[in-house]
């Protein structure tokens, strides 16, 4: 097994290159497939989905946009402390098919306050599409739509997943060992 350390923690290979990369072709034929005579437009969500969004969506065979949005956190003056802002919007997404491109879907907390955002500015259609989702952790009744591969509740780092902003250029998905 390939292990390798990250800062202070060692990480072994969970999911190779090859096995990410034929999993995003299926995942591409399918969406492909799904929403073609629609107006797409993909919304990868920084910094985490960078490598997934470039991949998955250069085999996308439709006429299709894409853009990115992040969540930033800043320290908020009010009591309640951390607050997440949404920011990068810039197209005008009424009426179109939006396809929100996640890393990793845990909680779900993000993919909701994204999905209210996206409510609020009014498409037409909203589809998930994951590459990787923990079921265990997953506290949300958000149905994801796409779904790359489906892992136990661990850390994970590589193909854009960090440890502490290191490990996103790995080709390679790494889990946690100690
Ligand atoms: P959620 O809002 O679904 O709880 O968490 C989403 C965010 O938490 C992801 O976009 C990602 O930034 C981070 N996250 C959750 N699990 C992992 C993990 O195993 N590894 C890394 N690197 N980030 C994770």
């Amino acid at each position: 097994m390939n292990e390798i350390t990250v800062l202070d923690r060692e990480f072994s290979e969970y999911i190779t290159e090859d096995e990410i990369q034929s999993r995003i072709t299926a995942m591409a034929e399918k969406i492909t497939e799904d929403l073609k005579d629609h107006d797409v437009l993909f919304f990868g969500i920084l910094n985490g989905s960078f490598l997934f969004a470039a991949d998955i969506f250069r085999q996308i065979k439709l006429n299709a946009q894409i853009s990115f949005i992040k969540l930033a956190s800043y320290e908020g003056t009010g009591s309640s402390g951390k607050i997440k802002e949404l920011i990068g919007w810039n197209e005008d997404i009424s009426g179109k098919t939006v396809v929100v491109l996640e890393d990793i879907v845990d909680t779900g907390s993000t993919l909701e306050r994204i999905i209210g955002e996206l409510t609020l500015r009014k498409a037409s259609e909203v589809k998930i599409c994951t590459l990787l989702f923990k079921p265990d952790a997953y506290t949300k009744d958000i149905p994801i739509d796409y779904i790359g591969f489906e892992i136990p509740n661990s850390f994970v780092v590589g193909y854009g997943l960090d440890y502490d902003g290191y490990g996103r250029n790995l080709k390679s998905i790494y889990k946690i060992t100690k």
